[in-house]
């Protein structure tokens, strides 16, 4: 039976929202309904110095983020969403806005869309952003989300469940952190030492804090996390509000994490080289790019996705596990950031579509436990799926020619598509502040002799120096294992896909218009200029680093689609004999945990270099994709880039450390 479903905010008949779990109103108590915003900005974005007080502004003159190159804003209840609404409002209207805004948040009891819609309805010019906030608010399941806004230069990390825990998954220096939540006698925990020390760790020295709870025992437990604490003019009817600046006079302990190298914020823009036109050096250099770096993509071939990225066309979709494990969420996160990264720059059903993805499998493959379909209701399910409900399942399993009985194991991915990836690609690498060099066959990779010159240097077989940076980002699919040396334990696995174009008249009614994916999977109605395409596959052969053709891996697409798709598979199964189903091949990058390997990586150095390198940006690697590059590429350029800068990660950080490619380096 399912379980009855309680509505998170009830809106009261004074128009106030209230929350049904803590029997606490949203808004400061003694606020009108309609004082939210007011509330945001005084209590909020002046008691952190984020709007200019107008009384004060003949001496005051500039906002506390004025021209920085970023800022990052942590609240500790994001409720429904009114300090983040007015905090990127705020950074709208300032003309000395910092470049990048990134705003991390805790909510443990996410509202519906709605209930932000109808909360921000009173503020005529706060209502564009919530709309483009509720267009974004999906599949919020416990765990890291990341919404971006403005191009990317307005980041939302949100992370759902109870603060502290939540909080020790943080990374990040923050400037400005606003003590929201339920009053402390309903929600003791958000107020108490644990919460608060948590806070602590993830504050910048000299930022400020701010609140409109001036409890006498919340203040002093953030003196002694460090904070010095005073109390301001509140927002009428309140006598007062807090502000705090952390300034502990003690050297803090169990830091979140320091950048992994110096980068001077204000400079001119550094450079950086990466190895690897594919998904992952492509989606390495928007996020560089965006963080300013000036990115040289070297590649050995003539074009851009000459590699596992020029597959036709791929699947972005998540795993799905019984336990949810790291894949799992990682795979989560990574589909919404490829289709979101799809979204602002590719042709939607083109180039992409956001079709969902029906995952199906035979009865007997072990891949999904038996309960994920039967008990379709059950926890776990909801816990690890998107919209798994199986009435959906079944009606687009019967869309696609295969109807489902009791013993089928199949699972409806809403927010899934599929993506060309060579698109993907080339729209990344057009990116401002990126060059893309062809025919470059990098050979090996040295420290730059002399401290005056770039850190790192690419040279070539012949010796020749190919570029100089002060970063290098190797992403040279299973190819990096010559550059990184062979401490990293990566192995090739062949794949090979079958495709043809779309049969034509009634036939094409057969193929279904979302991928299925199994043992096999199929992407239909893929259009081209003239037509469409089909794709199926893959296969997977170990230890052959050569992307060749085989006929027998092309006969066994064919018998395979017959197994996923009958129905689907008579309608082109004449393409196989007559010559029109073509054959792709190309070679993935494996790694033994099937984790890709991502960040700074240890290489042994020549003598003489060993002392140098302590002084240079280490290598960076970000490889290892095996069959999910599609889905985790975007979100590993993120993750490698907010690591350097010692930027909130967009995903819980002990999932990034995972991922670390650290781990191989004995
Ligand atoms: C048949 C098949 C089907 C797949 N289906 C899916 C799917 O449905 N969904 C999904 O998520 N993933 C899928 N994948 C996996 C996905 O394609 C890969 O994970 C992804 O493309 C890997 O990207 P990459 O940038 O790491 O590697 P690549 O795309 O291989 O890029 C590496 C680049 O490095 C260049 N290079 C290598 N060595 C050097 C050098 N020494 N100097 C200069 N340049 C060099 C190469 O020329 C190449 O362009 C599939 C893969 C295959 C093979």
């Amino acid at each position: 039976m399912e379980p009855e479903k309680q509505e998170t905010v009830v809106w009261r008949e004074d128009g106030m929202p209230a929350n049904s779990r803590f029997g606490d109103v949203y808004r400061s108590r003694g606020l009108q309904g309609d004082a939210g915003w007011s509330q945001a900005r005084h209590v909020f974005l002046k008691g952190c110095g984020l709007v200019v007080d107008e009384s004060t502004r003949e001496h005051t003159g500039a906002t506390a983020w004025a021209h920085a190159p970023r800022w990052q804003v942590l609240e500790t209840g994001f409720g429904l969403g009114l300090n983040f609404l007015a905090t990127w409002h705020a950074w709208r209207e300032d003309a000395a806005r910092p470049q990048r805004l990134f705003y991390s948040a805790v909510e443990a009891w996410p509202p519906e869309a709605f209930d932000i819609l109808r909360s921000a309805a009173p503020f005529a010019d706060l209502i564009p952003l919530a709309q483009q906030l509720a267009a974004r608010w999906q599949g919020l399941l416990p765990g890291f989300h990341r919404m971006e806004f403005e191009g990317g230069r307005v980041q939302l990390t949100l992370a759902v469940g109870q603060a502290q825990p939540m909080l020790g998954e943080m990374t990040g220096q923050f400037d400005s952190i606003f003590l929201d939540g339920f009053r402390p006698r309903l929600n003791p925990q958000m107020w108490d030492l644990h919460t608060l020390k948590a806070v602590s760790r993830l504050a910048r020295r000299g930022g400020l804090a701010a609140s409109w709870c001036v409890k006498g025992e919340v203040r002093e437990r953030l003196i002694t996390c460090g904070f010095v604490v005073e109390r301001v003019a509140g927002l009428p009817p309140k006598r007062h509000a807090l502000r705090a600046r952390f300034d502990p006079s003690w050297q803090p302990k169990g830091r979140a994490e320091a950048p992994a190298l110096p980068l001077p914020e204000k400079t001119t823009p550094r450079r950086c080289v990466i190895i690897g036109a594919g998904l992952a050096g492509a989606s390495c250099a928007y996020s560089l790019a965006h963080r300013g770096w000036q990115i040289t993509v070297l590649d050995r071939a003539a074009e851009p996705a000459a590699g596992a990225s020029g597959l036709p066309a791929g699947i972005v979709s998540p795993h799905v596990s019984p336990d949810d494990r790291p894949l799992s969420r990682l795979t989560r996160a990574g589909a919404q950031a490829t289709l979101a990264r799809a979204r602002a720059l590719l042709t939607d059903g083109v180039e992409f579509a956001v079709t969902g993805v029906l995952e199906r499998h035979a009865p007997g493959e072990r891949r999904l436990p038996a309960k994920w379909y039967s008990e379709s209701e059950t926890d776990a399910m909801k816990a690890t799926t998107y919209s798994a409900e199986a009435s959906k399942t079944a009606e687009k399993a019967q869309q696609a020619g295969v109807p489902l009985n009791e013993t089928d194991l199949a699972l409806w991915h809403e927010q899934a598509g599929w993506v060309r990836p060579a698109a993907l690609v080339r729209s990344m690498l057009a990116a401002p502040g990126i060059e893309w060099n062809a025919n470059q066959n990098a050979h090996r990779i040295e420290l730059a002799p002399s401290p005056d010159a770039p850190a790192w240097r690419v040279l070539d077989d012949s010796g020749a120096v190919l570029a100089e940076a002060d970063l290098i980002v190797l992403a040279a699919g299973f190819d990096t294992r010559a550059l990184a040396g062979i401490t990293l334990p990566l192995n090739a696995l062949r794949g090979q896909v079958a495709f043809g174009p779309m049969p034509g008249g009634p036939h094409d009614a057969v193929l279904p218009l979302f991928p299925v994916n199994g043992h096999g999977s199929l992407i239909s109605h893929l259009p081209l200029q003239n037509g469409a395409l089909w794709v199926t596959g893959s296969t997977f052969e170990r230890g052959n680093a050569r992307a060749e053709l085989h006929d027998a891996d092309h006969a066994h697409n064919r018998e395979r689609l017959a197994e996923l798709l009958p129905l689907a598979s008579a309608a082109v199964d004449s393409q196989w004999t007559d010559g029109q189903a073509k054959a792709w091949a190309a070679v993935r990058a494996t790694l033994p945990d099937r984790l890709p390997a991502v960040g700074s990586w240890d290489i042994t150095l020549v003598s003489g270099e060993a002392e140098a390198a302590t002084h240079v940006p280490p290598l960076q690697l970000c490889t290892g994709f095996g069959a999910r590059g599609l889905t985790l590429t975007v979100l590993c350029g993120e993750i490698l880039a907010s690591w350097l800068h010692g930027e909130p990660l967009p995903v819980e950080r002990s999932l990034a450390d995972r991922l670390r490619a650290g781990r191989f380096n004995a």
